[in-house]
């Protein structure tokens, strides 16, 4: 397995790293070598109408453990984040081959997880949970001017029609859903553990908020009678850190981001007029992420009183966060515990294609260390010690969940 996730790495990266941008010639190729290595398995994949491509392993039931992934990167991506859990389903499904499973396995190869090329995560994962709107994505289009709804025309993806995948979902009788991971931050690491198994994914709260106060010259403009709308947001940011640390717990963690800065008119003989930041908070109790917005709106409009300027909030997306089902997080710390000696529980930063599938039956997911915490960069690594035990650890949660599954 390790051996084909280089194998597909050295077919679809360059230099700067993995190229597999959803809906583009070098993902397309990829899905081609996925189909040749389910060839010499006796295995096919079948695509949904969300451009999701499913293989079937019927049961002795035709209830459902569906394992997925994507093989989808970011633009000079790396060469796990999303192929380790595609691959993780492939290898169950080798392992049964010539034996039938007490109950039926699936492994779905998501489109579009990243969103990379125009700004719509979970794509894929979102038609087959039902959720997806089209009108809400409709006139989303890349850099070049392409509309979302031509490239996936290019692929054989009717945008009306992806939602219509949910009805093929059901159809499966879908009953848990399983995601192996790279973690893509630094927690296991620090840890010293290979292997965790992940107890939800973060909500998101992220806004743009805007300073306004007077631009004014630098030299002589005493500092009293600035009104710098710099000093307001740089304040803010520095509240949020506050904030995260706050509410942040050794088991649930929390994190506030303020990851872009712009000034007007950003001469260095001005004082700021204007400055925009954008928030990132994430929380993995929802109402944790109330209470930390809460309070940044306080801190946003304390720092503007003081620097005598005016703030405005506009929301840029949110999203609740996501608990796994108890009972499979319970398996998956179980099958990491027997693998690993130990059953790290630790929250998902990230969002991934397990919060979809969660609102359609239980869903959990399990982690492998990242190497430096590094993702979405060439970068991305996993030591192979770590990515073996990790692999046996998720191929006895598919054993287990089966199992239970099949005694339902
Ligand atoms: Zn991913």
């Amino acid at each position: 397995m390790i051996a084909n996730l280089r194998a597909l790495a050295a077919r679809t990266s360059d230099g700067h790293g993995a190229q597999r941008v959803a809906w583009g010639p070098v993902w397309r190729d990829a899905r081609r070598w996925l189909d040749g290595l389910l060839a010499e398995e006796g295995l096919r994949a079948e695509s949904d109408t969300a451009g999701n491509n499913w293989i079937t392993v019927p049961g002795a039931r035709p209830e459902t453990v569906i394992i997925g992934g994507h093989l989808d990167s970011v633009p000079n991506g790396g060469w796990l984040d999303g192929p380790l859990g595609v691959l993780a389903g492939v290898e169950a499904l080798r392992r049964y081959a010539g034996r039938t499973p007490p109950a039926t396995l699936a492994v779905v190869d998501f489109a579009d997880e990243e969103g990379a090329r125009f700004s719509r995560s979970l794509l894929g994962s979102s038609g087959a949970s039902g959720s997806l709107m089209p009108d809400s994505v409709r006139g989303l289009a890349d850099r070049q001017g392409v509309r979302l709804a031509e490239a996936l025309a290019e692929n054989g993806v009717d945008l009306d029609r992806m939602p219509e995948a949910r009805r093929a979902l059901d159809q499966r009788h879908p009953r848990a859903y399983l995601e192996l991971h790279i973690e893509q931050g630094p927690v296991l690491e620090a840890m010293g553990r290979s292997t965790g198994a992940v107890i939800g994914t973060y909500g998101v709260e992220r806004h743009v908020l805007r300073f306004v106060g007077q631009a004014a010259h630098s030299g002589s403009t005493p500092i009293a009678m600035r009104r710098d709308a710099f000093l307001a947001a740089a304040e803010t940011a520095l509240a949020c850190r506050e904030i995260a640390r706050r509410y942040s717990t050794p088991e649930t963690g929390m994190v506030c981001t303020v990851g872009t800065v712009m000034v007007e008119p950003a001469i260095v003989t001005a004082v700021p007029g204007v400055c925009e930041i954008a928030l990132d908070q994430r929380a993995l109790e929802p109402v944790t992420l109330q209470s930390a917005l809460a309070d940044a709106r306080e801190a946003a409009s304390r720092a503007a009183v003081a620097n005598k300027v005016s703030v405005q909030w506009r929301q840029v997306w949110r999203i609740d966060p996501c608990r796994f089902d108890p009972r499979l997080v319970a398996l998956c710390a179980e099958a990491v515990e027997e693998v690993t000696g130990h059953a790290p529980r630790l929250p998902s930063g990230p969002l991934h294609d397990a919060v979809e599938m969660g609102r359609v039956m239980p869903a959990v997911m399990m982690f492998a260390v990242s190497t430096n915490g590094l993702s979405h960069c060439k970068e991305e690594d996993t030591p192979e010690a770590d990515l073996e035990v990790t692999i046996e650890a998720f191929q006895r949660l598919i054993d287990k969940t089966v199992a239970m599954v099949a005694a339902e």
